[in-house]
Parts: C-alpha cells; sequence; structure tokens
C-alpha cells in the first residue's frame, strides 16, 4: 500500500482524540485520588466517641461525690445528736451511755470513711477533668481539620469537574472528525489496556509498553495505516515530529 494522506489524516485525528483522551484519564485520576476527608471523618468520630466516655465517667464521678457528701451531712447530723444526747446530761442510764458512745465510735469511723472516700474521689475528679479537657480539645482540633478537609476536597472536586467537563467537549469535537469503526477499535482497545488506546512510536519503540516495533511497522504507520503493537495491541502513531505532515494537532 502507498501512502494515502487521508488515511494519515484518519490516524492525526484519532490521535488527536487520544491526547484529549489522555487530558481526561489525568484528571479522572486526580478527581478519584483526592482526599473527601473518610479517614479523617472516622478519626473524628473516634475522637467524639472517647470525648463523651470521658464526659460520661468525670459525670459519674461529680455525682458519686455528692451522694458521698451528702452521706457525710447525715452522719455528721446524727453525730451531733448522739453527742448532744450523750453530754446533755438527758441520759444517765448507763447501758444507754454505752450504746451511745457505741454508736459515736461507728458514726466517727462512718465519717472517716467518706473523708477518705471523697478525697480520693476528688483527686480522681481532677485527673477526669483533664482527661475530658483533653479530649474536648483534640475532638475540636479535628472537627476543624476535617472542615477544612472537606472544603479543600470540594474546591478541588469542582476545579477538576470543570476541567472534565471543558476536556469532554473537546473530545466529542475532536471524535466527531475520526470514522466512526476506527474510534470504535480504539475506544475497544483502551478499555483493555488502562484507558490508552493508541500511543506514539518512539525511537522505534511502542510508547506504550516499550515493545520493538518492526520497521516495517513503522512505514506502514507512515503511510496512514491503522497498526497496533504486537505486545499490547495498541494502536500505533507517529507523531508530527517522526513524520513530514505532522499538524501539531
Ligand atoms: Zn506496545
Amino acid at each position: 500500500m502507498s501512502a494515502d494522506p487521508d488515511e494519515r489524516a484518519a490516524l492525526d485525528a484519532l490521535w488527536a482524540v487520544q491526547q484529549v483522551d489522555a487530558r481526561l484519564l489525568d484528571a479522572r485520576g486526580r478527581l478519584s485520588a483526592l482526599d473527601d476527608g473518610s479517614a479523617l471523618r472516622a478519626e473524628t468520630e473516634t475522637a467524639r466517641a472517647a470525648a463523651a466516655a470521658a464526659a460520661a465517667r468525670l459525670h459519674q464521678a461529680l455525682a458519686a461525690v455528692r451522694d458521698q457528701e451528702l452521706q457525710l451531712q447525715t452522719t455528721e447530723t446524727k453525730q451531733k445528736k448522739a453527742e448532744a444526747d450523750l453530754y446533755g446530761g438527758r441520759v444517765t442510764n448507763p447501758k444507754e451511755l454505752a450504746a451511745l458512745e457505741e454508736e459515736l465510735g461507728a458514726f466517727a469511723r462512718a465519717r472517716d470513711h467518706l473523708e477518705d472516700r471523697i478525697l480520693a474521689l476528688f483527686d480522681q475528679i481532677e485527673s477526669l477533668k483533664r482527661e475530658d479537657t483533653g479530649a474536648r480539645s483534640s475532638l475540636a482540633a479535628l472537627e476543624e481539620r476535617l472542615r477544612d478537609r472537606v472544603t479543600a476536597y470540594e474546591a478541588a472536586r469542582r476545579e477538576i469537574t470543570a476541567e472534565l467537563e471543558t476536556l469532554e467537549r473537546e473530545r466529542a469535537a475532536r471524535a466527531a472528525a475520526v470514522d466512526a469503526r476506527l474510534l470504535r477499535k480504539y475506544e475497544g482497545i483502551a478499555a483493555q489496556q488502562a484507558g490508552v488506546g493508541m500511543v506514539a512510536i518512539i525511537g522505534g519503540f511502542c510508547g506504550g509498553c516499550r515493545n520493538d516495533v518492526p520497521p516495517q511497522f513503522v512505514s506502514r504507520v507512515r503511510d496512514g495505516q491503522v497498526v497496533t503493537c504486537e505486545r499490547c495491541h495498541r494502536i500505533l502513531y507517529l507523531d508530527g515530529r517522526g513524520s513530514s505532515s505532522g499538524n501539531g494537532g
């Protein structure tokens, strides 16, 4: 077969589509690689649960200390009453007096116990408060990072989406200039070969898989024939720099 300018033009038109497809592939790759904040959102939810648990522990300890303080108050009241009975002179029966003394001893022990318990709870509350504050500030920091991440993601997504729309329009315009059968063949190969259906021959090698392209293949491509790489099956192209009639599309 001899060189056919129309066939050359057909390959050039398909190559023009491929150039846009490469940019589409890149933009889609960038879109899917965007961090939408999912990992950070999960981290934030974990921190939220931790903050809620810390708040609950603090709340529980505060309730416990109030309860113990109330018990202490009641014990003190009873103790004062028993002291008044003991030292007020109303009770004179030795048996009753002995019983009152015993009761007073029990109240004193109960008070000691409650006071120890309250002091221990105060210590615990101090550390629980620190824990609560720490958990809440970690959560707040994560929430802020998440907001920033989502904002950045949305901005990048809008930008790439607009870029894709422009490229899609350009692609449609360029594809309209390509023979329908050739375009289908190209798209079929692209679907099988990581989105790349056509590659340039660079220095005698396939630009897709680096396999040698035999010289007779190169001249057939130069003639405008549809030739595919023996290894990766992509349509081969000689771009403007490697041939005489490139048009820089
Ligand atoms: Zn190849």
